[in-house]
């Protein structure tokens, strides 16, 4: 698909879209707008990939937390070499939601199926997405999943919705409880980014490349990232 196919495309869907939605719902506010003048601790996901031993519990407990038909999965995997023999080393990354605080996806869904919480986080209302993939064209990390709903057959996409369910209710995400590593937590993004910039020092004395994504990309992710090599050697990164 060409620029201008994809520009025709999603100003198409979000046209066709808006205007469903606004004969549903009769308003069509700006959700990301209005969730930023909300009041709430900023809080954030932090991904040890360092810690990570690839066990995958965190994403099945992700979909049975979240009712996931089989081949749905909010958590990925990549995968990466580096270095050259004799001194190789084989790196792990989480490929999820990164929760961007300006959040492309959240600006383009003509139904407001996606929308930032208070907390920061990019939640999803699986009810209102209408599967038009506008989100899945902007996303700068390729996330956004399109699929058939199992019982209804009708497109919906699939993302990380921060477990929002539990965190509203002041509860920890089903990924950073079950996580055998503790490559997994959760907690005010600004202890979170110290966190990390404080195990970055300590795995530079063996990987001087180790960084914490994660701080300024989107204006802040909600999902910060540590890795043991630059970004730019992961495929979904930006
Ligand atoms: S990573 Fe993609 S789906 Fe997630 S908030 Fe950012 S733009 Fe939206
Ligand atoms: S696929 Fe769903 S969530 Fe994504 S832009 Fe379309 S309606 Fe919104
Ligand atoms: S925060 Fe919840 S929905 Fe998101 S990946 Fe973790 S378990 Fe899944």
């Amino acid at each position: 698909m060409t620029k201008m196919d994809r520009r025709a495309f999603i100003k198409c869907s979000a046209a066709a879209g808006a205007a469903t939605a606004f004969a549903a719902t009769g308003v069509l506010a700006g959700a990301q707008e209005t969730a930023r003048g909300q009041q709430g601790q900023r809080m954030a996901l932090l991904m040890d990939n360092s810690l990570c031993v690839n066990c995958q519990s965190c994403r099945v407990a992700c979909q049975n937390e979240n009712s996931l038909p089989i081949k749905e999965k909010y958590i990925r995997f990549d995968y990466v070499d580096s270095g050259t023999w004799p001194n190789v080393s084989h790196h792990v990354n989480r490929h999820s939601c990164q929760h961007c605080a300006d959040a492309p996806c959240v600006d383009i869904c003509p139904v407001e199926a996606l929308f930032k919480g208070p907390e920061g986080f990019t939640h999803l209302d699986f009810e209102a997405c209408i599967g038009c993939g506008g989100c899945q064209m902007v996303c700068p990390f390729d996330v956004p999943v399109i699929s058939d709903e199992p019982v209804s057959g009708e497109p919906k996409m699939y993302k990380c919705t921060a477990c929002r369910h539990l965190i509203t209710e002041g509860k920890k995400p089903a990924c950073a409880t079950t996580c055998i590593t503790n490559a997994v937590d959760y907690g005010p993004w600004d202890e979170m980014l110290s966190k990390a910039e404080k195990r970055v020092e300590v795995l530079r004395e063996q990987y001087p490349q180790a960084n914490v994504y994660g701080k300024t990309q989107q204006d802040g992710l909600g999902l910060l990232l540590i890795l043991r090599t630059p970004a730019d050697e992961y495929p979904h990164l930006i």
